[in-house]
C-alpha cells in the first residue's frame, strides 16, 4: 500500500511525513528517500506532497517513493507549496512603523503568495485608534485582522484564514510571533518533543524549518520568513508591488512605457496617495541595487 502525505520537517536524510488520513491520531512517520529519487536527484523539501510506500505504523517508518509537483517553492525559508504569508506587526510596543510595514508588504508582494496581515497587541490601543489604522491601511489597499494574543482577540478569524493551506510567518521581532504560535498550536512544547524528538533537538541552534499542523488542518512554518527585508526588485517592477499604483495603472497608462513615475510628464502613478513617498524612497534603493548588480564583473 501507498499513502500520500506532507513533509513537516527535514533533518539530514530523514523526513517527517504527516500522512493524509481520517484517523483521529496523527500518523506522522519518519521516512527515508527511495534510491530511485536519489539517483534522479529529486530533493525533498518541507511542504512537499509525497507518496509513502509501505508505511509501517508499528515502527513509525516509511519510504518516500515520489514527490508531487510543487505549486510554489520558497528558498528563504526553504518551503514547498506555501500559499500564504502571515505577516504580523504590533500596533504598539513596538509602535507600528509605516515605513517598516511598507518594506515587509513589498517583500510579500514580490512573492506569488497571498497575504494575511495581522496587527497584534490591539489591547494597547483604543478602538478609535484601531479604526484609524484600519482606514489608513485600507487606503493602502490592505485589509487587516486585529489581534491580541494575550487577550485572545481575533484568533478565530485568523484560524479560519489559515485553514487548509501552508502559511509562512513573517514580521519584525517583538511583535508577538512566538506568542501567537504558542496560542495557535496547543501543547507545542510536547509536540516538538514527541513529533521531532531527539532527532530535531538542534532546532533552535541550526537553521531549520518545521511545519506545525493547526487544529483546522492548516500548516504554519514557525521560522520567520524574512526579517528586515531589502527592496530587491528592479526599478520598473516596483510600482506593481504597491496596490495603490497597480490600481492607477489599471485605469490608464503613463505617457512613457518606461516611466518610473517620478517627474515624467503625464504620469498616472504620481499623485497624492500616502505611500507615494515610500515608493520614491524604495525606488532610489532599487536603482542603487540595480547599478551595483550591473557593475559586477
Ligand atoms: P516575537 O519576537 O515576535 O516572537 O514576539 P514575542 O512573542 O516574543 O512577544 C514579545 C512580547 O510581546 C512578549 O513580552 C509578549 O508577552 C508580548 N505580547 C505578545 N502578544 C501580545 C499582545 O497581544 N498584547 C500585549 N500587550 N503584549 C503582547
Ligand atoms: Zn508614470
Amino acid at each position: 500500500t501507498s499513502l500520500y502525505g506532507t513533509v513537516l520537517a527535514v533533518q539530514a536524510n530523514y523526513y517527517h511525513v504527516k500522512l493524509d488520513t481520517n484517523e483521529l491520531e496523527d500518523r506522522c512517520l519518519l521516512c527515508t528517500r527511495r534510491t530511485r529519487l536519489k539517483k534522479i536527484g529529486q530533493k525533498v523539501m518541507v511542504g512537499d506532497r509525497v507518496l509513502v510506500t509501505e508505511p509501517d505504523f508499528q515502527d513509525g517508518r516509511g519510504a518516500i517513493s515520489e514527490v508531487l509537483q510543487r505549486k510554489t517553492e520558497l528558498s528563504r525559508p526553504p518551503v514547498a507549496n506555501a500559499e500564504q504569508i502571515l505577516l504580523v506587526f504590533a500596533l504598539e510596543e513596538p509602535s507600528l512603523d509605516p515605513w517598516q510595514l511598507s518594506r515587509f508588504l513589498i517583500k510579500a508582494e514580490s512573492t506569488a503568495l497571498t497575504l494575511c496581515l495581522c496587527l497584534n497587541k490591539s489591547d494597547l490601543i483604543s478602538p478609535q485608534q484601531q479604526q484609524a489604522w484600519q482606514n489608513r491601511l485600507n487606503g493602502w489597499g490592505y485589509q487587516s485582522i486585529f489581534l491580541s494574543v494575550t487577550q485572545d482577540l481575533g484568533i478565530e478569524e485568523l484560524l479560519s484564514r489559515l485553514q487548509n493551506k501552508i502559511s509562512i510567518l513573517a514580521g519584525p521581532s517583538g511583535v508577538g510571533k512566538s506568542s501567537l504560535i504558542n496560542r495557535l498550536i496547543p501543547n507545542i512544547e510536547q509536540r516538538v518533543g514527541s513529533v521531532s524528538g531527539k532527532l530535531l533537538k538542534g532546532r533552535h541552534t541550526t537553521r531549520h524549518v518545521e511545519l506545525f499542523d493547526l487544529p483546522n488542518s492548516g500548516l504554519i512554518a514557525d521560522t520567520p520568513g524574512f526579517n528586515q527585508p531589502d527592496v530587491d526588485c528592479t526599478p520598473d517592477q516596483l510600482a506593481y508591488l504597491f496596490p495603490e499604483a497597480r490600481q492607477r495603472l489599471s485605469q490608464g497608462n503613463c505617457q512613457f512605457n518606461d516611466c518610473l513615475h517620478r517627474l515624467e510628464p503625464n504620469c498616472v502613478v504620481r499623485g497624492d496617495w500616502e505611500r507615494y513617498e515610500h515608493y520614491l524612497k524604495f525606488l532610489e534603493e532599487a536603482i542603487v541595487l540595480q547599478s551595483n548588480v550591473s557593475q559586477l564583473p
